[in-house]
């Protein structure tokens, strides 16, 4: 019943974060108006605006303009409610998984955001970082949580420059220099080094494979955001529990 409950506030708030992610980086209320096609501007009733359901009884169509509709739509949804039952399985009904599924549902909109944009915007970053601080204050540690966003910030503007200086190219946005900050409000200096490890490691990883089968080219800047949200995901469910069994503490 409660994975259920968590499944379905998943698909509402993925719904949401569709609309975050639609009309942030074209600098529009994510409040107002109400949700309309995107193609012919009609209003959508509320039996349009039914998560993953809608999409399917409408074969991904609109009902006034029969456009396509994207099918990123419902795998956001997806993706947010299978996101929800994971951190309630994972950390049952506390306060700090009110935290982690925000966390988590702000780095799902930035990624998005980042993959069609190219941009993380940053009220999204701030955001993240200010619920951050505040996991920080509730846990007690408030200090971890703070060495955690000076350290990602310094962190990544270092490999910046760096990347600068011996590439002559911008290799690392600002935005991801201030996500990796956000992020170590939740995971502290060492889930930082571990999500920027394991995000340059899934990056190459993918890059290689598009431009090996020629879907990318080598001097195309790919979206770096989803890896380091993905990795930070990642340590947030078995990293930080792997990185205590290898080194004891
Ligand atoms: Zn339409």
């Amino acid at each position: 019943m409660i994975v259920v409950a968590f499944f379905i506030i998943g698909l509402i708030i993925g719904s949401f974060l569709n609309v975050c992610i639609y009309r942030i980086p074209r600098g529009k209320s994510i409040v107002y108006p109400p949700s309309s096609c995107p193609l012919c501007g009609a209003r959508l009733k509320w039996y349009d605006n039914i998560p993953v359901i809608s999409y399917i009884l409408l074969k991904g169509r609109c009902r006034y303009c029969k456009g396509k509709i994207s099918p990123i739509y419902p795998v956001v949804e997806l993706l947010t409610a299978i996101y929800s039952v994971l951190v309630y399985l994972k950390f049952g009904i506390t306060l700090n998984t009110v935290f982690y599924l925000i966390f988590g549902y702000i780095l799902i909109a930035a990624s998005f955001i980042d993959f069609f944009h190219y941009i993380i915007p940053d009220s999204l970053t701030l955001s993240l970082a200010f619920v951050g601080l505040a996991y920080g204050i509730v846990n007690h540690e408030l200090v971890h949580s703070i060495v955690g966003l000076i350290f990602g910030f310094v962190l990544l503007y270092v490999v910046a420059v760096l990347g600068k200086a011996i590439f002559k190219k911008e290799a690392m946005g600002g935005g991801d220099i201030k996500l990796l900050a956000a992020l170590g409000t939740f995971v502290g200096v060492r889930g930082v080094l571990f999500t920027l490890f394991v995000a340059s490691f899934l990056g190459s990883l993918v890059g290689v494979v598009l431009i090996a089968s020629g879907n990318a080219k080598m001097s195309q800047r790919l979206p770096f955001g989803p890896y380091l949200s993905l990795s930070a995901i990642i340590y947030l469910f078995v990293g930080a529990e792997l990185l205590a069994k290898v080194y004891g503490f």
